[in-house]
């Protein structure tokens, strides 16, 4: 007579998995500001909104702005028809923002070209501004239930692990891709992505997995080997070079010197107060030669310690000097005066609430 366990991977095939997977999601599912309850209709600006949200950015860092952007905007033409400016400032804070101009090109394309509605194919939804293939799959899925699977990175580990895959990422990607259209039911694609995705966020997470809590666990290859955590399989990440720079936080009064970063580039648009070039292995001394030049400028010091800051490409440590100048002295061509009580409604990137806090000793 087999086993009771012998029995239980009897039943679960590979077959079930799909199936597993919505009943275990059904149960389970997370709730989320973007996501529709049971059985209702999702809403595609709200899975687009927060698909662009949660690139790069965790579920609890991106609550509050989701909730913050569909209040001042409730749909795609509203979001059309404001200023970019006054998305890049609703958007500081979340990082990367070139996520934000792209939002932003997006409700435009949408209200313009589409009459305010999003296409709901992949095809479609590709043709749109900051959407790539994961994103159209996502909305496709979630918000059309069209029958494709994204592969974010939690729906990546989950998949690597239970059919261990050896290759190693990002070459593992077509494989993980093809295994994870596997999981997909034959009806209500939009769950199955969502199930794999939240399995992945609370159950096979990255580091001790809860593996006797998942719906897939008779059905595991790394479960069963007990090699779960040593998947994904990764090749070593090569880390960017180091680069330097200063930061020069000017007051007048209860103001503050800043200026715009141009539209193109790292950080575009977002505001800064006047700084060096950011370079590998550059000395204080050069950096500090490009400082604003300023009438009745103050001597310039120099804060103890540095701001540290990581960029996707290259940590960047920045020497902050601080200087005043007296009340009506004109700011350089092409900078500004801000109040320091409203700081917090321009476009600031999070490098720079650092140098500001550290340069003001906040
Ligand atoms: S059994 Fe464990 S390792 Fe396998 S998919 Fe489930 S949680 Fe992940």
């Amino acid at each position: 007579m087999p086993s009771t366990t012998a029995r239980k991977k009897e039943q679960s095939t590979s077959s079930d998995r799909p199936l597993a997977l919505l009943q275990w999601y059904d149960r389970h599912r997370r709730r989320l500001p973007w996501r529709a309850a049971p059985g209702e209709a999702s809403d595609p600006y709200r899975v687009w909104l927060s698909e662009i949200m949660l690139q790069q950015t965790t579920v609890k860092a991106v609550g509050p702005y989701f909730e913050k952007f569909v209040a001042r905007w409730p749909d795609v033409t509203a979001l059309g028809r404001a200023s970019l400016d006054a998305v890049l400032r609703m958007w500081a804070g979340l990082g990367y923002y070139s996520r934000a101009r792209n939002l932003h090109a997006c409700a435009v394309a949408v209200m313009r070209e589409h009459g305010g509605v999003f296409p709901d194919t992949e095809e479609g939804l590709r043709a749109l501004p900051g959407i790539g293939p994961y994103t159209a799959a996502a909305i496709a899925a979630i918000a059309f239930d069209r029958r494709t699977m994204p592969v974010d990175g939690n729906i990546e580990r989950v998949v690597s692990r239970l059919f261990a895959v050896e290759e190693e990422l990002p070459q593992a990607k077509p494989l993980i891709q093809q295994l994870a259209a596997t999981l997909l039911a034959d009806s209500r694609a939009g769950d199955s992505a969502q199930a794999l995705m939240d399995l992945g966020a609370s159950i096979c997470t990255p580091k001790k997995p809860a593996c006797s809590l998942c719906p897939l666990n008779e059905d595991c290859t790394a479960g069963a080997q007990g090699t779960q955590e040593t998947f994904p399989r990764k090749a070593p990440k090569k880390s960017g070079t180091l680069r330097r720079g200063a930061a020069f936080v000017v007051t007048r009064g209860d103001e503050l010197l800043v200026q715009s970063r141009p539209e193109k580039g790292l950080l575009g648009g977002m505001t800064e107060v006047p700084g060096s070039d950011w370079l590998a292995g550059q000395d204080d001394a050069t950096a500090k030669q490009q400082a604003p030049q300023l009438k009745g400028l103050s001597r310039w010091q120099r804060k103890v310690g540095v701001v540290t800051h990581v960029f996707t490409h290259f940590p960047l440590e920045l020497v902050v000097y601080t200087a005043k100048v007296k009340v009506r002295t004109r700011a350089p061509e092409g900078m500004r005066w801000v109040p320091i009580a409203t700081l917090a409604d321009e476009a600031l990137p999070n490098v720079m609430r650092k140098v500001i806090a550290h340069g003001l000793g906040l």
